[in-house]
């Protein structure tokens, strides 16, 4: 799958939509969802230009990659959900219900989530 270069988070990775930031780095940018499911709700992506996880750590350098994943770690430390437990969830591709085609995580916390996929 190609690389949409006006999808949502590449236009607020290049600064033309705003957004609640959380954390910054080099490799990455962290920042609240804008349609929380739970008290924590906080999207992390990278900076480059990756479709999805599959493709992040198909193409992804391994500096991008360690640089994306200290910043998830960071960002639940931030958040406090470390130690009560979060949902840590990439959705990939069609059957996976990825709305963004770019690759993000969502960190999912702050209440108890229930079982995973609703079952
Ligand atoms: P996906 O379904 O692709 O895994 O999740 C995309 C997420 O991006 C959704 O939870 C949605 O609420 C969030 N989202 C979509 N557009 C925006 C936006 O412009 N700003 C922010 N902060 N979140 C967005």
């Amino acid at each position: 799958m190609a690389y949409d270069t006006n999808n949502i988070f590449a236009r607020i990775l290049r600064g033309e939509i705003p957004n609640k930031t959380v954390l910054e780095t080099e490799h990455a940018l962290a920042f609240h969802d804008i349609n929380p499911q739970a008290p924590v709700h906080i999207l992390v992506i990278p900076k480059g230009a990756y479709v999805n996880m599959v493709d992040f750590g198909a193409r992804a350098s391994a500096t991008e990659i360690q640089g994306f994943y200290k910043a998830v770690s960071d960002v639940a430390i931030m958040a406090g959900v470390d130690q009560t437990g979060c949902r840590i969830i990439a959705n990939t591709g069609l059957n996976g219900g990825q709305e963004v085609p770019h690759f993000h995580v969502h960190i999912v916390g702050g209440k108890q989530l229930g079982r995973m996929l609703g079952q």
